[in-house]
């Protein structure tokens, strides 16, 4: 691990004066000391920002806001999250660990790194890490990796599980930076891989997320996250599937889906939403539905199973929201 001074704040404008090009904020460091370790990142400042004000779940006119600093496992097991929003609660139980829930905040869990391991290994060429450099994933062990939304540059997935329940249920982050505060939609909060797949997001230099906002939908009490893997825990999805469904009198009235483990970030699957609307809720109109999902996917060597696995995915998680049987 590289030297670095070590700062604490207080204060968000604290954190932001304390920002600069190379530093990097530290909330539970489960993803950041983990990197900074293996030389991937090498901040020459972290700043600790847990003593910010950034906590707090509550609801108000406009949604559920999350404080980026509440921890997974806290938000999680908040009475007022499981009541409004149960796919949140599940996406963050399906996540890591119990040790790791408990250090690691929602912030954080936002802006976590791909989980490839070409990006890990500094040995390795990998454009995301040093631009220009080549991406060995295209063309070498790539049965993790994205189908959708990818680019020749870069097909790393997005790892984050709760930022697909978050898009799936259009949640907007809210931004702090040097220049006052600013408000996105999480979906376009991350980019696209394109050319220039070191740029993950919108956030600008020292720029912090607050806070998470989620809409709030009555009838998305009937929702589910399905996660499927390799193995039942301490794994990253192979898919995933965020689903909320209203259902009346057999008839799809709305739904929100996305989906993890299969873009290069958090994806909504709104061709399969307008397919869905005013079919009859049975297992036929979902698996219709599901084709579209696929559309635009750019499988590779070895995982073009995820095309097939993501469209059953998508019809499980759909029977398990609208209790269907
Ligand atoms: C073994 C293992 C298994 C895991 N499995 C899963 C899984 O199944 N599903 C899943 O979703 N995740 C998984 N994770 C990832 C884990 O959820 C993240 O490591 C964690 O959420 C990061 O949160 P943190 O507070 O520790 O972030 P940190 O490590 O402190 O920070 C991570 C990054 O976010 C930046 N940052 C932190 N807070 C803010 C903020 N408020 N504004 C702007 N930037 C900020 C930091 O500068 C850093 O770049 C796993 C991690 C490990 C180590
Ligand atoms: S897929 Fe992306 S992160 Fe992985 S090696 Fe290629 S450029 Fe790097």
């Amino acid at each position: 691990m590289r030297a670095f001074d070590y700062a604490t704040a207080s204060t968000v404008d604290d954190a932001l004066k304390l920002a600069r090009p190379g530093s990097a904020f530290l909330a539970g460091g489960t993803t950041l000391v983990d990197l900074m370790k293996l030389d991937v990142l090498t901040p020459d400042r972290v700043i600790d920002v847990n003593s910010l004000p950034l906590k707090g779940i509550r609801l108000h006119a406009g949604g559920l806001r999350i404080g980026a600093l509440e921890r997974m496992s806290d938000v999680a097991a908040h009475p007022v999250v499981r009541a409004v929003h149960p796919m949140i609660s599940k996406a963050l139980l399906l996540s890591a660990s119990g040790q790791l829930r408990n250090m690691a905040s929602i912030g954080g869990n936002l802006m976590q790194r791909t989980r490839c391991d070409y990006f890990r290994d500094v040995t390795s060429a990998c454009n995301k890490r040093r631009p220009g450099s080549g991406c060995p994933a295209l063309t070498g062990v790539n049965r993790g990796h994205a189908i959708l939304g990818t680019s020749d540059s870069c097909v790393a997935t997005h790892a984050s599980d709760v930022a697909v329940a978050f898009v799936a249920l259009g949640a907007q982050v809210v931004l702090r930076g040097k220049d006052g505060g600013r408000t996105v939609a999480l979906e376009d909060f991350y980019l696209l891989p394109g050319s220039t797949p070191d740029r993950e997001n919108v956030l600008g230099p020292g720029e912090l997320i607050a806070e998470v906002v989620v809409p709030v939908l009555p009838w998305a009490r009937h929702s589910t996250y399905l996660k499927i893997r390799d193995r039942q825990s301490y794994e990253f999805a192979l898919t995933s599937v965020a689903a909320a469904v209203d259902v009346k009198r057999g008839v799809v009235q709305d739904v929100r889906l996305a989906a993890g483990g299969v873009g290069t970030k958090p994806w909504r699957l709104r061709a399969v939403e307008e397919a869905l609307k005013g079919g009859v809720a049975v297992e036929r109109t979902f698996a219709d539905a599901a084709e579209s999902a696929v559309d635009g996917a750019r499988p590779l060597a070895h995982n073009a199973f995820k095309t097939s696995l993501l469209k059953r995915s998508i019809v499980r998680a759909l029977l398990d929201a609208a209790g269907v049987r």
